[in-house]
């Protein structure tokens, strides 16, 4: 707004006429008085953190193990399906755990459920990594006749198993798991 003197300067909340070099907030409209503009931004804040109301941490985080769980089985099954590792399809990790756990958790939002929902996701792009090399290991343990490896194995060999074709591709891929994960349960900014 181009500032006038015959532009008319009364409050669009409590229709108070505002001296000429009264700070104020403008907007499409017309303007606020600070008081009035601070009431606003502090009920705006309350509906930005009501988002975050009623969360159930255990049903949003059966939502993130389940989204989670479907994630793995797409990237793995497409990988032993294709026979090719392209991470790439396990981005669908990060936004099958953040809708999980936005959806069957009710659609609240929250920092909290934020960090939920990217410790599912980090845990699940974990075991499919495992899964995915694990497949490939036994592929060429048949062919070679060594010993399979089981589905569950102890930690520091499922470690070594992670490292197994690591590149720094993964550590991308992970990122936009994550970043997808974090975002998707985010609170919705109202300004
Ligand atoms: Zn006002």
């Amino acid at each position: 707004m181009s500032p006038s003197a015959a532009a008319p300067r009364a409050c669009l909340q409590c229709n108070r006429e505002l001296r000429a070099d009264e700070p104020h907030v403008a907007v499409q409209d017309g303007l606020f008085c600070e008081a009035c503009a601070g009431q606003l931004r502090a009920e705006l804040a309350r509906l930005e953190a009501s988002q975050g109301d009623g969360v159930n941490y255990p049903l949003s985080a059966f939502g993130g193990v389940l989204g989670g769980a479907l994630g793995v089985l797409a990237w793995w099954g497409f990988t032993v399906a294709t026979q090719v590792s392209f991470g790439l399809v396990a981005v669908v990790i990060g936004y099958a755990v953040g809708h999980g756990v936005l959806r069957v958790g009710g659609y609240r939002r929250s920092l909290g459920l934020q960090g939920l929902s990217a410790t599912i996701a980090a845990l699940s792009f974990a075991v499919a990594s495992f899964l995915v090399n694990r497949s490939f290991y036994n592929m060429s343990a048949v062919e070679q006749g060594f010993e399979l490896l089981p589905p569950v194995v102890p930690l520091p060999l499922a470690i070594e198993v992670l490292k197994m074709g690591a590149s720094p591709m993964d550590l991308i891929f992970l990122g936009i798991v994550l970043y997808e994960a974090w975002r998707i349960p985010a609170p919705q900014r109202l300004t």
